[in-house]
């Protein structure tokens, strides 16, 4: 039997990007397929939109990148991102009070996201074995229920449709995926999927940090409290690689968003704490407010079908897509990457391997749609559509184990170390359950409760602000 030797992937975004590195490793050949022109520098695109919002690369998702690409953080960093300490700079007001800046065990890449998206594509492409084929859409996939055997598409400039024929294809298309369609369109029954949608939406807008201020003060998060049963606010204040804050509100379902500039600043002066609207209220805007709907988080179960055809694989978005506020839908496309090269370096291309590359890829997924997922079905107006056992019950024993965890959390160092360690998907949840932390959460030494934002007289100082303007109605 020949190796194969021709790899399509679907989408070039972040996934579709990091999917191909790993696939020109194992073929000779390999083709992104991407509706939009990939720009060659940071700018904004149409199938990009979430890139005008706040972008977080957890520390599991970036370490992944760096091994897949050699040297890619201190990349980034060196051309202005910034990498956040977990807690150490970050200054964080959760559900449940003000974290303690703990020493950091896991950090976060802050950076644009078409800057990152930019860096790491030049990387992935500059290997000269990867084509894109830019300004295509795919229309269908070609191939039977027992195998996919190319993609239909459509040139968007001259509008002639064309078969490309390939061993591999990989759907990174993203929320805008049609898998499902295609699918059946091929007489495979009907994708499960599972839906818990919060309603969640984000406002953002870009400062001008105060001097000193993108480099020397923290990331700055306002959360909101789940447990008061009323729709969630949050805001956010991230320092971005050129010297700028960007500053994103969101909601849940029914909290309503500033659409125009002039309510963006009140807006934020409604979250539990002042402390983003007083920095705000001091920088200079440099957009306007740029508004999203982001969608539900999805997941769909291609390891659920009798069979699934040879040749197709499933990733990143198209796979499935998490609440954003959660940080967690990049590291979850890098794992799926990493596991795709594990199972492909394990058992080559042929018999059978893109079957078991899918099982291997969707359990990745689990740790982050079970967080999010449960997270946001204790939201007011949260809708769903799922037979996930662990979100249709158990609810309130669930909800006061998570709570008494995130209480914990907040002022215990060890506590917080392993919460860290899952929540940047580093861990697997189940350390959560495991004796080793239940009997961390009796031992560890628990810190008094912190009443107002733990910034020091030197950060309060670069943005010009003194401690007893900090001092907010909700602090804990
Ligand atoms: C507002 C917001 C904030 C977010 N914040 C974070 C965060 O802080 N941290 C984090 O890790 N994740 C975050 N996410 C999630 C993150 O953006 C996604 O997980 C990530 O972009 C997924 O990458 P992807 O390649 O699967 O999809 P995408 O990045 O959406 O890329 C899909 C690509 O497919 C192309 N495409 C789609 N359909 C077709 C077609 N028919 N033909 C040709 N091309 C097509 C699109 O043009 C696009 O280039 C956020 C998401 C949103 C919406």
């Amino acid at each position: 039997m020949t190796e194969p030797k021709h790899g399509i992937v679907l989408g070039g975004g972040w996934a579709g990007m990091l999917a191909a590195h790993v696939l020109a490793r194992h073929l000779e050949r390999v083709t992104v397929v991407e509706r939009d022109v990939l720009p060659d520098g940071p700018r904004h695109r149409k199938g990009s939109p979430q890139g005008r919002h706040v972008h977080v690369l957890w520390s599991s998702g970036a370490r992944i990148m760096d091994t897949l690409l050699p040297g890619m953080i201190d990349q980034l960093l060196d051309a202005g991102a910034r990498r956040i300490g977990f807690h150490q700079d970050l200054v964080t007001l959760t559900s449940h009070g003000w974290q303690h800046r703990f020493p950091p065990r896991q950090f976060a890449l802050m950076c644009t996201r078409p800057f990152l998206d930019w860096k790491v594509r030049e990387r992935v492409l500059a290997t000269g074995r990867i084509a894109v084929r830019q300004r295509a859409e795919i229309l269908d996939l070609v191939g039977d229920t027992e195998r996919v055997t190319g993609v239909r598409v459509r040139d968007m400039d001259s509008g002639v449709s064309e078969t490309l024929e390939a061993d591999v294809v990989i759907d990174a298309c993203g929320r805008g995926s049609r898998l499902r369609h295609w699918l059946t369109a091929l007489g495979l029954p009907p994708l499960e999927e599972d839906v818990v949608d919060a309603g969640i939406a984000y406002a953002t807008r870009v400062y001008q940090a105060p001097p000193g201020a993108a480099a020397g003060f923290p990331a700055v998060n306002v959360a909101a409290d789940h447990r008061l049963r009323e729709p969630g606010r949050f805001g956010v204040v991230y320092p971005q690689e050129d010297g700028t804050w960007m500053v994103t509100l969101s909601c849940t379902r029914g909290a309503g968003l500033p659409t125009h500039d002039e309510d963006f600043l009140p807006y934020a002066r409604t979250l539990r704490h002042p402390l983003v609207a007083d920095l705000i209220g001091l920088a200079e805007p440099l957009t306007s407010v740029a508004v999203s709907r982001v969608g539900a988080n999805r997941r769909l179960y291609p390891e659920r079908l009798d069979s699934w055809p040879e040749g197709l694989l499933v990733l990143g978005d198209a796979l499935a897509a998490f609440n954003p506020i959660y940080g967690h839908g990049m590291s979850s496309a890098a794992r799926a990457a990493a596991a795709l090269d594990t199972e492909l370096q394990r058992s080559g291309t042929g018999g059978g391997a893109t079957r078991r590359a899918q099982r291997a890829i969707s359990a990745v997924v689990d740790d982050p749609w079970i967080m999010a997922a449960s997270k946001d079905v204790e939201y007011v107006n949260c809708r769903m559509n799922t037979t996930d056992p662990r979100l249709t019950g158990g609810v309130v024993a669930r909800q006061r184990f998570s709570d008494l965890i995130a209480d914990r959390s907040i002022r215990a160092s060890a506590v917080c170390d392993v919460v860290t360690d899952v929540i940047s998907l580093t861990a697997p949840q189940s350390e959560l359950a495991s004796s080793g932390f239940l009997s961390l959460m009796q031992k560890d030494r628990v810190l008094p409760e912190l009443t107002e934002p733990p910034l020091t007289p030197d950060e309060l100082a670069l943005v010009k602000l003194n401690p007893r303007s900090t001092v907010g109605a909700g602090g804990s």
